[in-house]
This record gives structure tokens, sequence and C-alpha cells, in this order.
């Protein structure tokens, strides 16, 4: 096979396992059962609908859930479950829900809700350039707000939640977008978990919600039929035509993460692994990369850092694509650099771009 000439750093869409994609290119052809394209292929086909109980099976089965649990494979991105969420359990409330602003994508959700319902912001790190996490003793959840909502990693900033947050008897929902099938997550203390496929598990088009049934007990009627989560639940994903080639490569991406890696443990060994080569590559660098998170509170997935000067930043980002590295421009709402080092991305890519960095310093130096 022709190997891919560049590393795929992006913060999102982003890398993609090579076997999923060789897997893809074939199904992009023919997909054997079938005789057909995939693109072609019905999403009212017997095909399909095994692909459907396939990839929910795999989805409770990589986190430990049980049938007690819908998996909804949905569209409209995370953004849409900013609205779809509130929506549902917050029109009517009197009492707010909880909602946590620590970066970029969680302030996303806030107006969103806001919309529908009464919520409040229970801890802000805006005035701290959201470069840290609260702890438990800045967290006063409410027992009576209607759920407790947050993002377990905010993508742009790269801090990361290594811990669950909320009380058991308020529901738990996480916008787990850029770090979900990445590492355990307990998720049935979850009451509701959502991420698109496109940072970690998949192309953009689908967004996995895993949600305990029971939840919508209480939920509004005369929602629209695209909007109401019961829709997709009587329909299991099927409720109009849904992406199913998107679908098909994420359920490539839970076979992978099965049967290769051998599940969400020794893929969060990896990952830890990865994550770990790049910080100390920065704790090494005498101040020369620096972190923008707290030690304490780094993302697994997503590191990000300045270099000593706009200019410098600008070479280094230019000298990692020619040397192969694509996708570590910073998100646009901060600049600096940014390696996304999801699931797909191997250790010994991540070992090369540390080479690449210990190098790039060594260079600035002479
Ligand atoms: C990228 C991202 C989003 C936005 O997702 P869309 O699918 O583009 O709507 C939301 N939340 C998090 C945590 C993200 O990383």
């Amino acid at each position: 096979m022709n190997k891919l000439n560049r590393l795929n750093f992006s913060g999102g869409p982003g890398a993609l396992p090579e076997s999923v994609l060789l897997q893809a290119r074939e199904a992009l052809l023919e997909v054997p059962e079938v005789g057909l394209s995939v693109l072609g292929i019905s999403h009212r086909s017997d095909w399909f609908a095994a692909v459907i109980s396939e990839l929910e099976a795999n989805v409770r089965k990589l986190l430990g859930v049980s049938q007690d649990y819908h998996v909804l494979l949905l569209q409209g991105g995370a953004t849409q479950q900013f609205s779809m969420l509130p929506m549902t359990l917050l029109r009517g409330e009197t009492h707010p829900a909880d909602y946590l602003h620590t970066g970029y994508w969680s302030g996303k959700a806030i107006p969103e809700a806001r919309r529908e319902g009464p919520i409040r912001v229970l801890w802000s790190g805006e005035a701290d350039g959201f470069r840290r996490l609260p702890g438990d003793d800045e967290l006063p959840f409410s027992p009576d707000a209607p759920y407790m909502h947050y993002v377990s990693n905010e993508t742009v900033e790269g801090v990361q939640f290594h811990r669950q947050l909320g009380r058991d008897d308020v529901p738990r929902i996480c916008d787990m977008s850029s770090d979900f099938l990445s590492r355990p997550c307990a998720a049935e203390q979850f009451a509701m978990i959502y991420a698109h496929a496109q940072k970690n598990i998949g192309p953009a088009g689908v967004t996995v919600v895993l949600m305990r049934d029971g939840l919508l007990r209480d939920a509004p009627t005369g929602l629209p039929g695209f909007l109401d989560y019961r829709r997709h639940i009587e329909t299991h994903s099927n409720y109009n035509t849904p992406p199913v080639f998107a679908i098909y490569v994420v359920l490539l991406v839970t076979r992978w993460l099965m049967n290769e890696i051998g599940g969400l443990v020794p893929m969060d060994a990896i990952n830890r692994k990865k994550a770990g080569l790049l910080y100390r590559v920065m704790d090494a660098s005498e101040g020369f990369y620096r972190g923008r998170a707290e030690t304490k509170d780094r993302s697994l997935m997503n590191v990000v850092f300045n270099l000593p000067s706009p200019e410098i930043e600008k070479r280094f980002l230019a000298e990692a694509l020619a040397a192969g590295f694509s996708g570590l421009a910073g998100h646009r709402a901060i600049g600096g650099v940014r390696a996304s080092i999801y699931n797909a991305l191997t250790l010994s890519a991540v070992e090369e771009f540390a080479g690449f960095m210990e190098n790039f310093q060594r260079g600035q130096k002479g």
C-alpha cells in the first residue's frame, strides 16, 4: 500500500487507524457481503441493521454498560446536542441546571441551554484563560438541579478532567467529544454521554449519544421529530436517512479498539505514554516550550503550548509541516501550537514528533 505522507496531529477531524482507512477504502468500492459500494447501500437493508446493532453492542461492551443504556447515532454534531439536551430536560424547569465553564466548548453549550430554561454557571475559568480546572471544593453542586453538564476534555485549551464530577442523585451529562473511548470512564455513573465522531472515533457526520433508560420520563411532548430522542430510540437510529458510511467507519474503529488494541485499558496506557513523551520534552525545555495547562489538568489528547515568540511559533509550524507533521496550529481562538494525539495517532508518530521538538529547540540555540 502507499503510505500516507503526513501524520495528522489535527484537533479535528483527527487521525484514523490505518487499518480502518484501508477497510473504508475497500468498502467505498464494494462491501463484499452486499456487492455494492457502501455509499449506495440502503439504510433499510439488513446489512445496515446489523451494522447498527453491532456498533451499539460494541459501544456498550467497550464502556461496560448494560442494556439499560440506549446507544444513539445522531447527526448535527456535538453542537446540536448543546440544544437538544436542554430542549428535552430544561424546558419548564424552575430549578437551574448546573453548567461548568471550563473552556471554549463548554462556553458554546451555555448560551444554547440558557435559551431553553434556567441554568447556573457553577464555575468559570474564563478569568484565568482556562488554564486550570476546578477542584471539588470549588464545585458546590446543587441537589435540586435537573442535571449537571460539563466537558471532560477541552479540546482548544488542552485541559482534561481526570475524575468524574457531580453528585449521584443528579443526572451527570458530559460532552466527551474529544476523549470518548480514549480511556475507561465509569460510564454507568453518567445519565448521558455524547461525543461526535470526528475527533477520536470516526469521520464527521455522526454523534454517539449514550443515554440511561428513564432519563426521558418527563421529557416534553411536541418536540420536532428529529429533535426528540424518543424517535431515535424507537427506530434504532434509523428515523431518517442516517450517514451510513460514517457510521460504518465508527463501527470499524470500535472493532479496531476491541480486536487490535484490546479495549480501553490498553488504549489508555498507550495514550498516557504518548502524552507523557510530549510533556516530558516540554518540561525539560527550560521554558522554551511553555505549556498552557496547569500540570494536574493537562490533557492526554490535546497538548497545547507556546514558544518564546509568535515568529518562532510560525517557524516551528512551517518546519513541522515540511517534516510531515500536519495540523499543529493552535485553535483560531487562542493560537500557539496544539498537538492532538487522539487514539489513532501511534506511539511511534508521537516519538518522531517529540524528536522533532527537541531538534527544533537545539537549532534555535545555534
Ligand atoms: C469539537 C468539539 C465540539 C464541536 O462539535 P461539532 O461536531 O463541530 O458540533 C463540541 N464539543 C467538544 C468538546 C469539541 O471538542
